[in-house]
């Protein structure tokens, strides 16, 4: 009988190995770029900071030139601070809810500020986090024509 041929497609792997162009950005590993983002520090180099102010990232790493500001993080920082941080605020939630805890209005109000903060806080590092996650990948926001 007919034996089907044993070949490989050209199509099985995409892109085709030595077609793909490495991005020119982000030869530290994984732990280092992600951890230089958490930190704050441009995830390529490490020795200049991402952020200009709170929020604002820089268009280019005042270091080394890694485009920062093209990397389109979007709506995943925010996603990824509330997983983390309410993950910890259900702890409390638990034990209000069973009896355990009971904080009267001034402690109240002093948890909740606390958590305004950390909440600032983890969108920062989380930020710095996927701006890194997205330089290694090479994920630049796209340029519209024109
Ligand atoms: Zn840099």
């Amino acid at each position: 009988m007919d034996k089907p041929q044993d070949h490989r497609p050209d199509f099985d792997r995409w892109p085709p190995e030595g077609t793909r162009a490495k991005p020119a950005w982000g030869a530290a590993d994984w732990p280092t770029t992600i951890g230089r983002g958490v930190l704050g520090r441009c995830p390529n180099c490490g020795m200049a900071p991402i952020f200009d102010g709170y929020l604002k990232v820089h268009a280019r790493c005042l270091n080394c030139a890694a485009p920062l500001g093209d990397m389109p993080s979007d709506d995943a920082p925010p996603y990824i601070a509330m997983l983390v941080v309410l993950h910890v605020l259900a702890l409390f939630v638990v034990f209000f809810y069973k009896g355990y805890y009971h904080p009267g209005i001034f402690m109240a109000g002093v948890l909740l500020a606390l958590l305004a903060l950390i909440c600032m806080g983890a969108l920062r590092m989380a930020k710095g986090a996927v701006i890194g996650i997205l330089l290694k990948l090479g994920m630049k926001r796209e340029v519209p024509n024109g």
